[in-house]
């Protein structure tokens, strides 16, 4: 028998959990088998399919598939027209990606405090935070919570702003009836393994909008083109093409689309099984006097990429980073996703200074990501649960003994 982590409580499970893993079966190989036997490894027939099956799933009227979610972040920055000195507003409780691509434009990434509860963007805080070079907005669903689209999509059109979803986390996600994605100026995909379909790699952006989404088109692929109506010269012959922006060579693969289009298939059931796994995290913890859930807003029916647990210091003898190790202990296996953005060297050289985002700052210290993805088993979900009460229940801070 194992040794209990805690001393007198049950012994830790045998074998250790992470907080994230892809789903594959034999369709999702399949599907990439064929293409490999196929004439087109990349700009084939599977990356309009996948873009359709995105247009249908969201109801965007665009999308533009892409090698990944930084990239397609990158190209929504230069389809806004972030340029040189222009400031594009975005939180901190993010992945890194959704500030840089602001700085790869030349612009400035300008952070706005988060909600205390939801943990996303506050729009107040954007509105106070816009000024005469305020381009863009990069909201980020953090954890598959829809931002505040209707608030954001108000402030940005009276400031004239774009605004751009990170939405990274929220494919599955509806806000008031409307799939996340066909919402926003342009929102952004990721495919990585972590998020909740995956291409390996990959990423997408979705518009309305029909001169973002040929924008899109033109960076995608080195800012080059074949549409006559696009040239500024004669076409020279059958062959010709023309150069008429700066892009990069940002595709996907074939291979990837074709995974990609397997994994959308499957989409119904991760969001079922994810939703079933965080009401069961929910109803346990909201329990525990040591920990605070996070808050749903009505508007959001959420696909959850990440669950996160929330220390209430006040109310345990452990700090995060005790209650992190102690689960380590427990094999579970925890993330804790993010680290406020400007705390990073990179950002503090640019002069960013600790103190901008308080909410911010304070989830850092109090949050961590639990296990959350399709293929945990029931087992797996409770013995998370136990291990995170077990935790919970012997640090917690007695009234009587102080
Ligand atoms: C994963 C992620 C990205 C970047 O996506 P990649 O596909 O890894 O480049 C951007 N923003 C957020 C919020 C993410 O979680």
């Amino acid at each position: 028998m194992k040794k209990p982590a805690i001393e007198g409580g049950t012994p830790a499970r045998e074998t250790k959990i992470y907080y994230g893993h892809q789903y594959i079966d034999d369709a999702d190989i399949q599907a990439v088998v064929d293409v490999m036997k196929s004439a087109d490894l990349t700009c084939g027939p599977k990356i309009g399919e996948l873009e359709e099956k995105l247009c249908q799933l969201t109801g965007a009227r665009y999308a533009v598939v892409c090698s990944n979610g930084t990239a397609a972040l990158h190209m929504a920055a230069l389809a806004a027209g972030v340029g040189e000195g222009d400031e594009v507003i975005t939180t901190p409780i993010t992945f890194a990606a959704s500030a840089n691509c602001a700085l790869y434009c030349g612009g400035r990434p300008v952070f706005a405090d988060i909600d205390p509860e939801t943990y996303n963007i506050d729009p107040e805080k954007v509105e106070a935070a816009i000024t005469e070079r305020t381009k863009a907005v990069v909201a980020v669903d953090y954890t598959g919570q829809s931002v505040e689209l209707d608030r954001l999509s108000e402030i940005c059109k009276k400031h004239g702003l774009v605004l751009i979803e990170d939405g990274a986390h929220v494919i599955g996600t509806t806000y008031k009836g409307r799939a996340n994605g066909s919402i926003s100026d342009m929102t952004t995909f990721s495919f990585h393994p972590v998020k909740t379909v995956t291409g390996g790699e990959g990423g997408a952006v979705l518009t309305n909008d029909e001169t973002l989404y040929k924008k899109l088109l033109l960076y995608r692929t080195h800012g080059i083109t074949r549409d006559e109506t696009q040239m500024e010269h004669e076409p020279d012959g059958a062959w010709y093409y023309e150069q008429v922006a700066l892009g990069y060579n940002y595709r996907m693969t074939d291979m990837q689309a074709a995974l990609l289009i397997s994994q959308l298939d499957k989409l119904p059931l991760f969001r079922q099984r994810r939703k079933e796994i965080v009401a069961r995290y929910d109803e346990e913890f909201s329990r525990l006097p040591g920990l605070f859930v996070q808050r749903e807003i009505p508007e959001s029916d959420t696909t959850r990429h990440l669950y996160i647990l929330r220390i209430v210091p006040e109310k345990l003898t452990i700090d995060r980073k005790q209650f992190f190790a102690a689960l380590a202990a427990e094999n579970v296996c925890c993330n804790v996703h993010y680290i406020p953005t400007y705390y990073f060297p990179y950002y503090e050289k640019l002069g960013y200074k600790k103190g901008l985002c308080p909410n911010a700052e304070k989830l850092y210290e109090e949050m961590l990501s639990l296990p959350l993805y399709y293929a945990m088993t029931d087992e797996d979900v409770e013995s998370v649960i136990e291990a995170v009460t077990k935790i919970a229940v012997y640090y917690e801070r007695k009234q009587c003994l102080r």
